[in-house]
């Protein structure tokens, strides 16, 4: 059996955007119907989303999710090989619910291989780091790359900026800019992070999961809604009318 899920992975009001200048939604709460749907635990699947992280060799990709996954931080660089993934859970709104955190090689060598496993995201986090302006630049390319497995009315986009630590407060303003006007642009929500310091990195997964869970459970909902009127328009078909009928077997 599972242990429970950490006192700090439980969230029970949807964690505010970073900037609203650059935010996937600005609602104070969950959806209605989605907070509705939680109460009497009418949501029970879907309960997974995949999360890929992509961005250039270096800018921190594997620090972000450590310091989430493991609160920690490795000073020493180590290259991943091909993907690696963690499975990090939370409980949302009641609700069991987990992220399965697929971190990329940013190496041009694995970039065929990382494609596939691109396939099925329901989030994407671009990671750039807030000290190198190229790496900003290139985010748009990964972006690109991860949405040719991916169809972009349902991916949530985020666009995160690291090593906040390393910046000044004027390179740090410069960036922003740029990156929220990039955040913008894309459909990403938009936030700076230290996986140094630790600054931001639980508010920003937390976010994550929440509008992950959200647009689950609103999916979910949206295709039971579609399964019951393609039932009724069945019934109205046999029958000419639009009487629910009962089921042949039935007494
Ligand atoms: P990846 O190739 O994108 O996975 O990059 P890593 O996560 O392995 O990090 C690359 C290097 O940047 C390592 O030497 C880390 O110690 C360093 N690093 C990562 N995140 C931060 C951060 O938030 N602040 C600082 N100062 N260094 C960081
Ligand atoms: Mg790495």
């Amino acid at each position: 059996m599972l242990p429970p899920v950490k006192k700090d992975r439980v969230i029970t009001h949807l964690p505010k955007c970073f900037s609203p200048n650059a935010a996937l939604h600005t609602k104070e709460g969950f959806h209605p119907q989605v907070k509705a749907a939680c109460q009497v635990q009418k949501t029970d699947s879907f309960n997974v989303a995949k999360v890929i992280v992509v961005g250039d060799v270096s800018v921190g990709k594997t620090c972000l999710i450590s310091r989430f996954c493991k609160d920690a931080f490795d000073r020493s660089y180590k290259a991943t090989i091909g993907v690696d993934f963690e499975m990090e859970r939370f409980e949302v709104l009641g609700v069991p619910f987990s992220l399965q955190l697929w971190d990329t090689a940013g190496q041009e060598r694995f970039r065929c291989i990382a494609s596939t496993y691109y396939r099925g995201a329901q989030a994407i986090i671009v990671v750039f780091d807030l000290s190198s302006v190229s790496s900003l630049a290139h985010a748009r390319l990964w972006l690109e790359d991860a949405m040719k497995e991916n169809d972009p009315s349902s991916v949530l986009l985020f666009l995160v900026g690291t090593k906040k630590d390393l910046s000044s407060p004027e390179l740090l303003a410069q960036t922003e800019q740029e990156a929220i006007r990039l955040s913008e642009e894309i459909r990403a929500e938009y936030w700076a992070v230290s996986a140094k310091s630790g600054d931001g990195v639980r508010d920003f997964f937390l976010r994550v999961a929440s509008l992950a869970f959200e647009a689950n459970v609103l999916a979910e909902l949206e295709l039971s809604e579609s399964r019951h009127v393609k039932d009724i328009i069945r019934i109205t078909d046999n029958t000419g009318d639009a009487k629910p009928k009962r089921k042949s077997n039935c007494c």
